[in-house]
């Protein structure tokens, strides 16, 4: 079974530190970053803010909360971060996703869980093909292909999912959105019914670990990891698809939250690569670049 390592969030404010968990096992293990193009707020400040204010709060009263730039941040404007980018995407080790474009929206009064509305810029604004596009070549002037789009907060409208797929881009996020029939009605059928039969005879509820063709393109769902994560628990969830005949799993986390405590006392990072090391034990699981999948 492939394994994808997809980590959301990278941007212009994160530095070289930020990735020793990743240095560990990346020579053996590839990543698929999935960067922010351009920020216009203290990236650090704002995960603070969200931690601070608890879940439940309005976007409005985020934003008066944040710290932001007076100019848009891109991340090829941190040259440092930008060459230790480069080094590791030249050596094959890392690749590069589209994870939004400004990962925010200031839309008054909308609430989701964990105050993921002031992220869910996918869910809430309208992007146009060519600015799907225009961000997706930004990325790969430092980058190889970028073919895998991951809206932020794994949130992201109908109207957004077909325009990335317009965009001859794939799409990495959470399952739900094929409720809507302007999406469900364009699954491959080979792929439908194997939906079908995963979730009701097999009755396998809790992961769909196979590449969705529709519309062209293709589309994989996300296992979370954070600090709420068991990795054992994780761990045999992945066994179990694997025994069941499942072809692929992404493991989507964090690198801003390595340093956060989970439930058993160690960090999000040391957890992450305690799961890492018990999947490289067995043969079956081979790791991948998203845009292997
Ligand atoms: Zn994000």
């Amino acid at each position: 079974m492939k394994i994808v390592i997809r980590d959301d969030d990278l941007n212009h404010d994160f530095s070289i530190d930020h990735f020793k968990y990743y240095e560990r096992i990346w020579e053996n293990i590839p990543i698929t970053f999935f960067c922010v193009p351009s920020i216009d707020f203290e990236w650090f400040k704002y995960l603070e803010v969200c931690e601070k204010i608890g879940p439940g709060c309005s976007s409005d009263f985020i934003v008066q909360k944040m710290n932001w730039y007076k100019i848009s941040k891109k991340i090829s404007n941190n040259s440092i971060l930008l060459k230790y980018l480069k080094d590791k995407i030249g050596r094959g080790i890392i690749s590069i996703g589209l994870h939004g474009s400004k990962h925010y929206q200031i839309s008054k009064n909308k609430i989701i869980k964990n105050n993921f509305a002031f992220g869910a810029e996918y869910f809430f604004k309208k992007f146009s093909v060519s600015k799907i596009l225009a961000d997706k070549n930004y990325l790969e002037k430092f980058s190889d292909k970028v073919k895998w789009f991951a809206p932020p907060q794994n949130l992201i409208s109908t109207e957004n999912a077909l325009n990335i797929f317009k965009a001859k881009m794939n799409l990495s996020t959470d399952l739900k959105i094929l409720k809507d029939p302007r999406l469900f009605f364009k699954i491959n059928l080979k792929d439908l019914f194997n939906i079908l039969y995963w979730k009701f005879i097999k009755k396998i509820r809790f992961y769909y670990p196979f590449v969705i063709n529709i519309l062209g393109q293709k589309l994989v769902p996300v296992m979370r990891f954070n600090d709420q994560t068991d990795y054992n628990f994780l761990y045999n969830q992945i066994l179990y698809l694997s025994k069941n005949g499942g072809e692929c799993v992404v493991i989507n986390t964090h690198l801003s939250a390595f340093e956060l405590k989970s439930k058993n006392n160690k960090t999000v990072g040391n957890n992450f690569i305690a799961l890492i090391e018990l999947l490289r034990k067995h043969d079956q699981f081979k790791f991948i670049k998203i845009n292997d999948l």
